[in-house]
């Protein structure tokens, strides 16, 4: 792609301009800063060009050289025309932590060495040669730090309940299943820093007593998969996964599994059907995985990004991670920022962060000079924000009183030309698709919600129409066995109550 050609004229133009032994020029991972890509980073000076092209390669060797710098690297993500900046002048990074995202764009994610410059495996030593069980379950309670994948669940708790379960054989599994629509957190975080993964599952094994790990991931990430393959064969080229880890006696391996791309086998027991070959279908809970998971054993199943948060907190300590955040919610969150805002792209902030830091400070405000109209978080299972909630700062409890949900990221901002309705049925049609049809409150109700929305898109609404969705909406709600089902009627729900004069319009302007 256009993308490789930039790096490979790198090459040639340092090649030609007689500077290819003072310049590194290496592939690297998301910078964050989708809007501006593709992107080329300058180390040391840390300095990005943007929307780079192939032919801009001549002037941006020329110019480092020129300039006197000593240029130590040049980090490649694509393609593009160009202008140079120093990245502490870029607003859209001004007000963001990077916790997870910390080596995605500045390492080389195909170089495990460049991973281990980094501390990386740091943590994982800590806790093979100098730390018991106890103790790293000690540390992840005092650093605060909840499930990322949506639920906020205690980390802490996740792990040390499968850790306390007798049974000899136990897995550690990473939800890597990223479905939402607009999210890519995941996706970037595997893309940009494998090895963060490799560490911590392996880190949640000797933890646990898990001797195997899986990755359950989603096949149309193809990239992310080979880097992840790449990353895996050198932790066991260098002693840190598989048996006998660095001579510790721990055994403790990690397996890639391939989802088909069903939404629902994001919920935790549809995932484990699907890793055990069957049709992947959420069933009740309890028990829950830590006690029975894959194949009945105790199983640990966290999703990419909390597991991006292991290796740092055992590297820099549990205090370090609880200093940031909120009371209840600590630590960052990435999101993924897109719509109908300035700067998209992948953002990691504070928990506490405001909806207005980070869609009109990140993310540059509304394009082309249009109104802001809500937020969509949570994808599909989430609520549309408004206005009102613009300075509500961001954590687990306050989107959920606020009829939203963390979800695992997505964040879509919509514009005064967007109509909510609209907006509405489109999460609602991907539910009835993706609705695995186990339980009727799910399989009957998204279908009757999507025929109402598509009866008042079209103008033929009701008055009663708004109560039946609230109606059938609470019934999903209440009744579904499983997570999608039990959040598919948010995005509704929240649009009725928060944009009710938006669906009246519909009903009465349309007669
Ligand atoms: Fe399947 Fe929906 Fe029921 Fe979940 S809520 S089990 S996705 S039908």
């Amino acid at each position: 792609n256009k993308g490789d050609e930039i790096y490979r004229t790198l090459i040639s133009e340092a090649e030609k301009q007689g500077v290819k032994d003072q310049v590194q020029i290496v592939k690297t991972g998301c910078f964050g800063f989708c809007e501006k890509g593709p992107i080329v980073k300058v180390l040391p000076e840390d300095s990005f060009y943007v929307e780079v092209q192939p032919k801009d390669a001549p002037e941006i060797i020329a110019e480092q050289i020129v300039k006197g710098r000593e240029v130590k690297r040049l980090l490649y993500q694509g393609d593009g025309p160009k202008s140079s900046t120093a990245v502490e002048d870029i607003e859209f990074y001004q007000k963001q932590v990077r916790v997870v995202l910390r080596n995605c764009g500045v390492i080389n994610p195909e170089s495990i060495d460049e991973y281990i410059a980094r501390e990386g495996y740091v943590g994982l030593e800590k806790v093979l040669f100098q730390m018991k069980a106890e103790d790293v379950i000690e540390e992840l309670k005092v650093s605060g730090l909840r499930g990322r994948g949506g639920a906020g669940f205690p980390t802490w708790l996740k792990w040390d309940l499968t850790r306390k379960e007798t049974n000899p054989v136990k897995y550690v599994v990473c939800n890597a299943d990223e479905g939402d629509p607009g999210a890519y957190m995941d996706r970037s975080t595997i893309e940009g820093d494998p090895h963060s993964i490799i560490e911590a599952m392996t880190i949640c094994g000797k933890t646990v007593g898990a001797n195997q790990g899986y990755v359950y991931i989603r096949a149309e990430y193809p990239l992310a998969i080979d880097r992840l393959k790449i990353a895996l064969n050198q932790a066991r080229d260098y002693g840190l996964l598989g048996k006998n880890i660095l001579e510790s006696g721990f055994d403790f391996d990690i397996e890639i599994r391939l989802g088909a791309g069903a939404f629902v086998c994001g919920e935790e027991t549809a995932l484990i059907k699907s890793l055990e070959g069957q049709r992947g279908m959420p069933i009740p809970k309890p028990p829950f995985p830590a006690a029975s998971g894959l194949w009945g054993k105790p199983t640990v199943i966290n999703n990419v990004e909390t597991f991006a948060n292991i290796p740092v907190v055992l590297t820099k300590g549990g205090e370090w991670l609880a200093k940031i955040g909120t009371e209840k919610s600590k630590g960052t969150k990435v999101f993924a920022l897109t719509g109908k805002v300035k700067n998209s792209g992948l953002v990691e902030v504070p928990m506490g962060t405001t909806l207005r830091d980070i869609v009109f400070d990140i993310g540059g405000g509304i394009k082309d000079g249009k109104k802001f109209k809500g937020v969509q978080t949570g994808g599909p299972s989430g609520g549309i924000l408004t206005e009102k909630t613009l300075d509500t700062p961001i954590d687990y409890e306050s989107l959920t009183s606020l009829g939203s949900m963390m979800g695992s990221g997505g964040m879509i901002v919509m514009d005064e030309d967007d109509c909510v309705v609209d907006v509405s049925r489109f999460y609602m049609e991907f539910c009835v698709d993706e609705s695995c049809g186990k339980c009727s409150p799910c399989r009957i109700g998204t279908t009757q919600i999507k025929d109402i929305l598509e009866k008042i898109s079209r103008g033929n609404g009701e008055m009663e129409d708004l109560a039946k969705l609230e109606d059938i909406g609470k019934a999903m709600t209440k009744a579904s066995l499983c997570m999608l089902g039990g959040s598919a009627a948010n995005p509704t729900l929240s649009t009725v109550k928060n944009f009710k004069d938006e669906y009246l319009e519909h009903i009465v302007d349309k007669k």
